[in-house]
């Protein structure tokens, strides 16, 4: 339902929980976070309000300045604390936060389970973060934004459905990566910082540049830069756009 990320110089859960609270509106059964704390990627995610998720992350506040985080409207399984985002792949090492449905996810995840995945969640979410997860893995060598953007890539190219998606992997972590096909995601220019919302009021506390990115774009984030490259191949084509925004 609702998406924000954040890679910069701030402690990314503030304005991951502020953002999300900007989103409440839109309605949600749950809500998570995916921190990199410095060597490892932190989750937290509870059912019910973000004040339940702000009390959880008080408990052990995961420290750090990229981070990603949702609040779900569930579509595939129910409402439940594993099944709400971000989810990650079998590895570990990937966290991801769809909105959307994948419409295939029965055909790829009994694919993926004959490959010796196992599944923690009821989500059609779950099952893509495991495919690209597998298609990074396969690709070896370095870790690269290039081999992450590439996974993501092929992966999308055998899901049928909708998605607005933010993924992070531990073995790159001044990177946030970002697609989307039939639901919204902008991207949020800062100095020396980068967003990623599913709407515009999630950030625009934070900036007034934004790019509305189109059906088939997939962006990389780091602090200081973005690339958009378009799913069909090549580059793609944007506009930054001024928010007139009055709270
Ligand atoms: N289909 C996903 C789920 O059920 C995402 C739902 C959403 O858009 O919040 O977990």
């Amino acid at each position: 339902c609702g998406i924000i990320g954040y890679i910069g110089k701030s402690q990314a859960v503030p304005i991951l929980l502020d953002g999300l609270r900007r989103l409440e509106y839109r309605g949600y059964d749950s809500a998570g976070v995916a921190i990199y704390d410095g060597g490892k990627i932190e989750t937290r995610k509870r059912v019910g309000r973000i004040a339940n998720l702000a009390e959880l992350i008080k408990q052990s506040p995961p420290a750090g300045t990229a981070g990603i985080s949702h609040t779900r409207w569930a579509t595939h399984g129910g409402v439940t604390d594993e099944n709400a985002h971000p989810h990650s792949d079998e590895s570990g090492q990937l966290h991801l936060c769809h909105n959307g449905v994948i419409e295939n996810y029965n055909v790829l995840k009994d694919q993926l389970v004959r490959e010796g995945h196992t599944f923690k969640s009821q989500t059609d979410t779950e099952v893509l973060a495991h495919l690209i997860g597998k298609h990074y893995d396969a690709i070896g060598g370095e870790p690269t934004k290039g081999r992450l953007v590439e996974a993501l890539r092929l992966a999308l190219k055998q899901v049928v459905g909708t998605y607005g998606i933010v993924l992070m992997h531990k073995d790159l972590p001044d990177v946030l990566v970002g697609a989307r096909r039939g639901s919204p995601l902008v991207l949020g220019v800062g100095k020396g910082e980068n967003f990623f919302a599913s709407d515009v009021s999630a950030i625009v506390a934070y900036t007034r540049d934004a790019i509305y990115l189109k059906d088939y774009d997939i962006a990389a984030l780091t602090r200081e830069e973005f690339e958009i490259s378009s799913l069909l191949g090549g580059a793609s084509g944007f506009e930054v756009s001024k928010v007139e925004f009055s709270e």
